[in-house]
């Protein structure tokens, strides 16, 4: 990713397409399904950003790891996969979404997320310079920076100082009503 996440993108911001991501229809033809465990370094631009390792948890469910190379993160998420039959034969393998669920060909990987398109809150092309993909965007980023315990309470990460998790709390927070502040703008403008 070519922006560091400060101060507002420029005419082209960032897209989906410049995070990691993972893909199941490559995953099948590689026959990483079929592996009890299975493993690979990511590079961006030449450079290892992070590496994934897989594990078969049974009954269609893999953990997949994910720990990043420049940061003293990483997280290790269940995913379920599906295999939908296609009617003029062969499987069509879907990722099910660690956070909602949905079906999703692509799951993409964040510090502390492997998500699906929806759950990346990243805007769609034509939202990409709007108010509200920039505060989608940021607000995102924000949040992946802190941990989350079940419930949606954010806690402070073991190797994080105070200081810079009250930073990054309050950030979110800021985020999170700038958020809100544009949807309702946005919602204003369009009726
Ligand atoms: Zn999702």
């Amino acid at each position: 990713m070519n922006w560091d996440g400060r101060g507002r993108p420029r005419t082209r911001g960032p897209s989906l397409d410049d995070l990691p991501r993972i893909d199941s229809v490559e995953w099948q033809k590689e026959g990483n399904f079929s592996r009890q465990t299975f493993g690979f370094d990511y590079s961006m631009q030449g450079e290892k950003t992070f590496s994934l390792t897989c594990r078969q948890m049974g009954e269609g469910r893999l953990s997949i790891s994910v720990e990043w190379e420049d940061e003293a993160g990483g997280c290790t998420r269940s995913v379920m996969i599906e295999r939908e039959a296609r009617p003029l034969g062969g499987v069509q393998p879907w990722f099910l979404c660690p956070d909602c669920g949905a079906r999703a060909r692509h799951l993409y990987v964040f510090t502390n997320a492997i998500t699906c398109r929806v759950c990346t809150g990243l805007p769609y092309e034509s939202e990409r310079c709007s108010g509200l993909g920039w505060v989608s965007l940021r607000l995102r980023k924000a949040r992946n920076r802190l941990e989350w315990l079940p419930g949606d309470l954010p806690i402070r990460r073991k190797w994080q100082r105070k200081k810079a998790f009250e930073r990054d709390l309050l950030d979110y927070y800021m985020l999170d009503e700038m958020y809100v502040h544009e949807g309702v703008a946005k919602f204003m403008r369009s009726i």
